[in-house]
């Protein structure tokens, strides 16, 4: 990531403003932008009108499993590796493309977006040091988010088996796995449904 010539360091600011904008943290600015911090900074408050929130949070994979968590995350992740599979997309700008995506499909459907910028690129570094896995359900086929190095075999979605309310009738609860009831309306997890449904992924 060479600053040396002036439009190297264009392309650098345009991508530290594209990620700025999408809502990447200032940790994941220095990671992958090529300019110094003192400048990210500057070009943060610029943009957002404040400074950049100090610490990066230490989100939990357990997160990725709770109910509507688990549909956005595993939507995501699925464009996410069409892109870089299908579209020859590097690791960075399938990470923007998929997200930009995520965040169209979601607002198109007039849903709440669950999946915020660092959950998605924390998700991809839990995936890359293995602490993820993508699960195929054994009644819809669709690929979900789930631990690594749980069985693969039997394993059934978030959408064929939904929560049950106030938390009775749990099911087979596995050892980590977290299931919450859903706090969204019913409406919004129906219109990622009816997404997953309609983009192949489910
Ligand atoms: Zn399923």
């Amino acid at each position: 990531m060479s600053t040396k010539s002036v439009l190297g360091e264009v392309r650098q600011v345009q991508l530290a403003i594209e990620l700025i904008g999408l809502g990447a943290r200032l940790q994941f600015l220095e990671a992958e932008v090529g300019l110094s911090r003192e400048r990210l900074i500057r070009l943060y408050k610029e943009l957002k009108g404040v400074s950049p929130p100090k610490g990066l949070l230490p989100f939990s994979t357990d997160w990725y499993m709770t109910w509507l968590a688990n549909i956005h995350s595993s939507m995501f992740y699925n464009m996410y590796q069409f892109m870089l599979t299908h579209a020859h997309e590097n690791g960075l700008q399938a990470l923007i493309k998929s997200y930009r995506l995520y965040l169209d499909q979601i607002e198109s459907q007039g849903g709440e977006i669950v999946l915020d910028f660092t959950r998605a690129y924390t998700m991809v570094r839990f995936f890359d040091s293995d602490m993820l896995q993508l699960s195929a359900c054994c009644r819809c086929g669709g690929k979900f988010v789930a631990h690594a190095h749980d069985s693969k075999s039997g394993y059934v979605c978030v959408l064929c088996r939904p929560p049950s309310r106030a938390g009775k009738a749990r099911g087979s609860k596995r050892a980590g796995e977290s299931q919450e009831a859903p706090s969204a309306p019913e409406s919004a997890a129906f219109a990622v449904e009816s997404m997953l449904g309609s983009s192949g992924i489910h």
